[in-house]
């Protein structure tokens, strides 16, 4: 049976989203999108829908892509959170592979450097270990080589005593010193919403909680469109498009299945994540390291925002993809693994777990072998009534995949109107309000703003957190809060009055979940928050919801 943590806080389900302006928008906006043929129907806005979003609509496609929850309420706001350089293909020689990821990492710091960051990784080494000193040395210096780590990220080898300083709790026993190198971290699903805005920036139209459900076809029996369903408004809308893409994560077997292919092709795999406070696992660096019991696994801990998450697991999940569990066993094995690693008064306990989040990697099967074996790649297939159909992958690699699929759209395109379309270009976007014009680094940037929002109620405590979410957008917001300060000084909660205004006008939230789950995050990292301004945000959505505002959709 499940474990239910004991969350101070539930996030509530109930909100009724108003009969307001929003509502309105969005019924004038479903009739511009049934009014005529679109290039590309995106399904699915995780990662991978929003990149080919991004993708087709910088080379000039007219594309609409819809989700049928929130915008990354999929894998995408459940994983580890990092934009990984490659390391693990070494394992295996997929040198080709290092490079190219490698390569992608950079890019998307080039693109966003405010959301893709570098951070230190510690590694320790111990005796009997996944990795003795010296080939994590040539490991890690191939993989530097390889995949053109910049010089100040590049690996450098403690030892035993410089180990200890890095993580005093670390277990001494059998410690032969350490591997420090650079990870490059980001927040998931603010990250597909970074995508997403910069799409909708570039002509294209996304829509959240609004389901592909069913294929359209011609007579001649070619896919021609879809029929969506609106989960706000019961609406059904029917559209056109010159093309399809499933993108639909963990869901791709149900989308095949609308098209008549009933062989399930995914395997999904669960993992999961906890939360615990830093002030019970203090660490100065993130950390990856062995899980002494299970030989040849590891695991995450790295902190965010005053604590620390812990991951993952790997466990075969059968099941419906959208409340993917958290076994308590699950929950059991992470703390272990850290209570083995570090000397902790007390150990780690399930007492200590404030959140967790539970993720599915949908693995693709490999055809005639048994269904245990996957494989952790993408894979994008053309299915026989045209739907191009891709699954898999990995965060890291969402800009490459965007590629391929559009690339493959901008063929079918071309062979129905003859139009030459332009090739992939998006290493050379920046991501909206993500960039770093004003500032030498993200640390600056965030230093910055704690002066800057010094005179509001909260402001000192809530602006560096408030960088970090929001990037580039966070000096709007305290903006915004100073207006609604000095127009009312008796408003004790300028910034969140201004961040659920921002949020709803500008990141297509519908719903307080939507805010505090993957917009602001505070459901897994401030679960008290949560608690105390559920009423307050319910109420500022009500509002915003109802108000005329900019917002398209
Ligand atoms: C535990 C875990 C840790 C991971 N850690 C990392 C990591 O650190 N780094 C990394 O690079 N990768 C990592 N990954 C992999 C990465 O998270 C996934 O590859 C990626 O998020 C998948 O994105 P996606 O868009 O394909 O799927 P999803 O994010 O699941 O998006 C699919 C979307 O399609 C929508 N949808 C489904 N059906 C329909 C329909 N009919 N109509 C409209 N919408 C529909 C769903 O609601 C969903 O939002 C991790 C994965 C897991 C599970």
């Amino acid at each position: 049976m499940a474990w239910q943590v004991p969350l101070r806080t539930v996030v509530e389900k109930d909100f009724k989203v108003p009969e307001g302006e929003a509502l309105h928008q969005r019924r004038r906006l479903f009739q511009k999108i049934t009014a005529s043929a679109w290039d590309v129907l995106v399904i699915g806005g995780g990662i991978t829908g929003a990149g080919i979003a991004l993708d087709a609509a910088s080379r000039g496609l007219r594309v609409l892509l819809v989700e049928k929850a929130d915008f990354a309420s999929g894998t995408s706001s459940r994983s580890t959170k990092l934009i990984h350089g490659g390391l693990r293909y070494l394992k295996n020689l997929e040198l080709g592979l290092v490079r190219s990821t490698g390569r992608e990492r950079a890019i998307n710091h080039r693109m966003a450097p405010l959301r893709v960051y570098p951070a230190k990784m510690l590694l320790p080494l111990r005796k009997g270990g996944s990795l003795s000193p010296l080939t994590a040395r040539l490991a890690i210096g191939l993989y530097d080589f390889l995949a053109g780590v910049d010089r100040r990220d590049r690996l450098r080898m403690l030892n035993v005593q410089e180990t200890l300083e890095w993580l005093p709790r670390l277990r001494p026993e059998g410690l032969q010193g350490a591997a420090l190198y650079t990870e490059y971290q980001t927040d998931d699903a603010r990250l597909t919403l970074d995508i997403l805005r910069t799409a909708q920036g570039l002509g294209a139209v996304v829509i959240n909680y609004l389901e592909a459900s069913m294929p359209l076809y011609t007579s001649s029996g070619r896919l021609a469109g879809y029929r969506l369903s609106c989960a706000l408004t019961g609406a059904q809308v029917e559209i056109q498009s010159h093309t399809v893409v499933s993108a639909a994560g963990p869901w791709s077997d149900i989308v095949r299945q609308r098209h008549g292919q009933k062989t399930p092709l995914l395997r999904l795999s669960r993992g999961i994540h906890i939360v615990v406070p830093a002030s019970r696992l203090p660490l100065s660096v993130a950390v990856y390291m062995d899980v002494p019991t299970d030989p040849g696994r590891m695991i995450f801990c790295i902190p965010r925002r005053g604590h620390v998450y812990v991951g993952t697991t790997d466990h075969y999940f059968e099941g419906v993809p959208d409340a993917p569990d958290v076994p308590h066993a699950e929950i059991l094995y992470l703390l272990d693994a850290v209570n083995q690693q570090m000397s902790l008064n007390p150990p780690l306990g399930p007492e200590d777990v404030i959140s967790y989040w539970s993720g599915l990697r949908p693995l693709i099967r490999r055809p005639g072998r048994p269904s245990t074996e996957v494989s952790r790649k993408d894979e994008l297939k053309v299915l026989p009534d045209g739907l191009l159909w891709i699954a898999g992958g990995k965060l890291t690699g969402w800009r490459v995949m965007a590629r391929r699929v559009t690339d493959a759209c901008c063929q079918i395109l071309h062979r129905h109107t003859g139009k030459k379309y332009g090739s992939c270009r998006t290493d050379e976007i920046v991501l909206q309000d993500q960039s770093l014009p004003d500032y030498p680094d993200r640390d600056n940037f965030l230093a910055t703003l704690e002066g800057w929002a010094a005179q509001l109620p909260d402001g000192p405590r809530r602006a560096r957190e408030l960088g970090e979410i929001y990037g580039g957008v966070a000096p709007r917001i305290l903006n915004r809060a100073y207006e609604l300060f000095s127009e009312d000084r008796m408003n004790l909660n300028p910034i969140l009055t201004a961040e659920v205004e921002w949020v709803v006008q500008n990141e297509w939230a519908w719903f307080p979940e939507d805010y505090f789950e993957r917009r602001s995050g505070k459901r897994f990292f401030n679960p008290p928050a949560v608690a105390e301004e559920a009423e307050t945000v319910r109420k500022l959505m009500h509002d915003a919801l109802s108000r005329p505002v900019s917002r398209e959709n």
